[in-house]
């Protein structure tokens, strides 16, 4: 690669530069925290182990990126929301379309579904734009600690292992993998009450639909899917029972491309697997692609309207888990603190939307609209220079699982990236930091909670 070429593409991260914030992982807890803590001028870095950014959001293929806005009249979120938002809205309508807006049953909303190459192309810009080191292919295997504070990273790259010292670490892998790592206490078991888990999905996007008639058919909108299962997961449940391979649970998204339909599903949802294991997760890839292929010889056999001649375009970018491992943190966000609402002094970032509906098995419940997220729980009760954000923070399941949409994600990954780009401006440890700072910049940078 020549000079000028070379000078077009990112920086490579420098592996013997002290970063101020290192982020593990570049979905949608880690675009929060990356942008939170560039736009506060901390020098950042992102890390993340697989081949793109925006985690389930560019993985699961034009599913909603829901609460982007606060609600279905795109009411700002202000700070790293809004960067985003302008930042796909530029590409135009081959990029995003509004998503399905539930009104009864606020569980999705304020969304964007947002083509995943195009997610893609903004989030590379955008850390270009704020100056946000990064590099894909590199999970994080191992940490580096002295003493119980966090100074670093270990990613399994390419070239072997390679650390990364950071003044605060962000984990926002989903799983939870660096907080594991560092020792610190998890919850792994699902629901505390029931034990139930919520499935791994692995989506799929088809193709040659006649989605006019296709969405016709199913009532013109999504909801009539979840809502009325009278015809379609009826028809579904009895091709199960003729040897088709169908997950139980079946949801559709409109896309951005012509005759193409976004799938999303229950794919282990029978089995209630604990999908923070690389075994399990090699299952349901093999199930996945099983039931996709099925999916489409039960369309042309069921000649589903519009849906005739579908063919299997891809599936999504890997195993998606809802739940995994959630860290056992300085505050445990509860069931009542998302669904009543909790007045937290120390809130950082907030909660809109409600508790996905999964089949029968899990019925929506609502959650308090603009619920409150503490700061305690980004941080571990044992480890120092470490922030927890995203799926992974502390909550119980259903104070995850309540209001988990992307946007929500975002939000606490914001409210992380500020805090640990603080930490490096006033030399101190995120346990030491005073919450009301945080609060004033997530201010300064428009953000209303
Ligand atoms: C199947 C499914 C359907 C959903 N449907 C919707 C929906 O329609 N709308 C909506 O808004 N929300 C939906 N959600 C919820 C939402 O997607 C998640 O709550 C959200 O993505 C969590 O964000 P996150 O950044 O914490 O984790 P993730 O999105 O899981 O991102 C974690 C990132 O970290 C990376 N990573 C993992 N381990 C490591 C490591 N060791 N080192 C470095 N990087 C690592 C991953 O590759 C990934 O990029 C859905 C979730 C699932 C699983």
């Amino acid at each position: 690669m020549n000079t000028e070429t070379r000078a077009a593409y990112p920086r490579s991260p420098r592996q013997h530069e002290l970063y101020d914030v290192i982020v593990a992982g570049g979905g949608p807890a880690g675009i929060g925290a990356a942008l939170g803590a560039a736009i506060q001028g901390a020098r950042t870095l992102v890390l993340e182990a697989r081949s793109q950014f925006g985690g389930t959001a560019t993985a699961a293929l034009w599913m909603e990126i829901n609460f982007l806005f606060k609600d279905n009249d795109e009411t700002d979120r202000g700070g790293v929301h809004r960067i985003l938002v302008d930042a796909i809205r530029q590409w135009g309508p081959d990029a995003s379309i509004p998503g399905r807006r539930t009104v009864r049953l606020p569980g999705s909303g304020g969304n964007l579904n947002v083509h995943p190459e195009y997610l893609k192309k903004v989030l590379f810009d955008l850390f270009d734009q704020y100056g946000v080191d990064y590099q894909l292919y590199s999970p994080v295997v191992d940490v580096v600690k002295e003493g119980d504070t966090l100074t670093g990273v270990v990613v399994a790259a390419k070239e072997g292992r390679v650390t990364f010292r950071g003044r605060t670490i962000i984990d926002a892998t989903g799983d939870g993998d660096v907080a594991y790592l560092a020792g610190c206490e998890m919850e792994t078991e699902g629901d505390e009450s029931t034990g139930w888990r919520p499935p791994v999905t692995v989506a799929w996007a088809v193709c040659n639909v006649d989605c006019d008639r296709f969405f016709e058919w199913l009532g013109g909108d999504l909801e009539l899917v979840r809502h009325q299962y009278k015809t379609f997961n009826d028809l579904i449940q009895d091709y199960r029972q003729r040897g088709y391979n169908l997950p139980s649970w079946i949801g559709f998204n409109k896309t951005t491309v012509p005759g193409v339909v976004s799938i999303n599903n229950g794919t282990s949802l029978d089995l209630e697997l604990d999908c923070s294991k690389s075994e399990t997760l090699t299952l349901v890839e093999k199930m996945a692609i099983d039931q996709a292929l099925d999916f489409c010889r039960f369309a042309r056999e069921k000649r589903l309207p519009g849906m005739e001649n579908v063919y299997l375009m891809r599936t999504g970018g890997y195993a998606m888990a809802r739940d995994t491992r959630r860290l056992v943190g300085e505050y445990q966000f509860g069931d009542r603190d998302v669904m009543e609402g909790t007045g937290f002094e120390d809130a950082v970032a907030s909660k809109y939307g409600g508790s996905d509906p999964v089949g029968e098995q899990r019925p929506y419940l609502a959650i308090k609209q603009g619920a409150l997220f503490p700061y305690r729980s980004l941080l571990p009760r044992d480890v120092e220079g470490l922030l927890v954000a995203g799926r992974c923070s502390s909550a119980t399941m259903l104070g995850h699982y309540g209001g988990k949409s992307m946007g929500n994600m975002i939000s606490i990954g914001q409210g992380a990236g500020v805090a640990a780009a603080l930490c490096a401006q006033l030399d101190t440890l995120p346990r030491q930091l005073d919450f009301r700072l945080i609060q004033e910049k997530l201010d300064e940078i428009g953000v209303r909670l």
